[in-house]
């Protein structure tokens, strides 16, 4: 490990104090994504620990259709989408999240506009949205807008339900953590911890987290949904990749991982390593330790990386 002691101290100090604030409690307040999916959707997906269902058919089948962004100025394109979902599902159209304004920059109308979005996810982007701001260094500056490839969208799976989001860029004044620019693939390790920190951060608070090591449909973008558990498993690719990738390039995983979502024997080593270094006894099987992981290495990747 070639982390500075004093990085680390401090990150363990302010996940420490965070933790004990009140937006654990909120967070506990979601909603469970299997009530949800048994409440308002039907089985678009089969999901849950009971399921029979390969859970990387699950993750595939939601990006498999080129995406029509709906809502703001296409208000009847919002009509369109609310006559195609099933009707129990409550959409609302939002211009902001946590008080920052959205926009789309993939065509027109290019700018600020809003996005229809299922209200049980709403609560999940803004928690989202908090966990990430209070972990932003500040040297990254204010988050100043937030722009999104799509989140209610005409076709199957969990978009359909105005239950993901395509994140293109969270712009900070100083700083842009922008999938659409491929920050994964940047020559330069501060931008690509940015953009590993925030898909952890994301996966903290919900999944799926369909990143750019899942597959080349999300080299552009970082899809985050709401339709399946939180809690880590080793059969999920997008999840085991999300973790390899962030050992290798936040925690500096040596010998490197290659990004195979195999959870292999090398993995656990590296993410043995990892919990020891943000001081966390026990294994990500354990929600709880997974959501501290995933947290700590946002807080550790944003840290190292200005
Ligand atoms: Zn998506």
């Amino acid at each position: 490990m070639t982390i500075p002691q004093e990085v680390l101290d401090l990150v363990l100090v302010e996940e420490d104090r965070y933790e004990g604030d009140d937006h654990d409690a909120a967070e506990v307040a979601l909603p469970s994504p299997r009530l949800a999916e048994d409440a308002a959707c039907g089985p678009v997906r089969t999901l849950g620990p009971d399921s029979a269902a390969p859970d990387e058919a699950a993750e595939v089948a939601p990006e498999e259709q080129p995406e029509a962004p709906l809502g703001g100025a296409g208000a009847a394109g919002g009509g369109a989408a609310a006559a195609a979902a099933p009707p129990a599902v409550a959409l609302v159209t939002v211009s902001h999240l946590a008080g920052v304004p959205l926009r789309y920059e993939r065509g027109q109308p290019f700018g600020p506009t809003s996005f229809r979005v299922n209200l049980a996810f709403l609560s999940t982007l803004e928690d989202t949205v908090r966990v990430v701001t209070a972990r932003a260094p500040e040297q990254f500056g204010p988050l100043q807008n937030l722009v999104s490839a799509g989140m209610l969208v005409v076709k199957p799976g969990m978009h359909g339900l105005g239950r993901a989001c395509d994140w293109d860029c969270w712009r900070f004044r100083h700083v842009e953590i922008a999938p659409v620019r491929r920050d994964h693939a940047s020559d330069s390790r501060a931008v690509r911890r940015r953009y590993w920190a925030l898909a952890a951060l994301c996966r903290s608070q919900s999944a799926y987290v369909l990143h750019a090591e899942f597959n080349a449909a999300h080299q552009d973008h970082i899809h985050q949904d709401n339709g399946a558990t939180m809690p880590f498993d080793a059969n999920s690719g997008t999840a085991v990749k999300l973790v390899q990738a962030v050992c290798n390039e936040i925690f500096d995983a040596s010998p490197r991982l290659s990004v195979d979502g195999s959870f292999g024997q090398k993995t656990r080593d590296a993410v043995t390593a990892a919990l020891q270094t943000v001081h966390l006894d026990g294994d990500l099987s354990d929600g709880a330790i997974w959501r501290k992981f995933l947290r700590r290495a946002g807080r550790l990747g944003f840290t190292l990386s200005v």
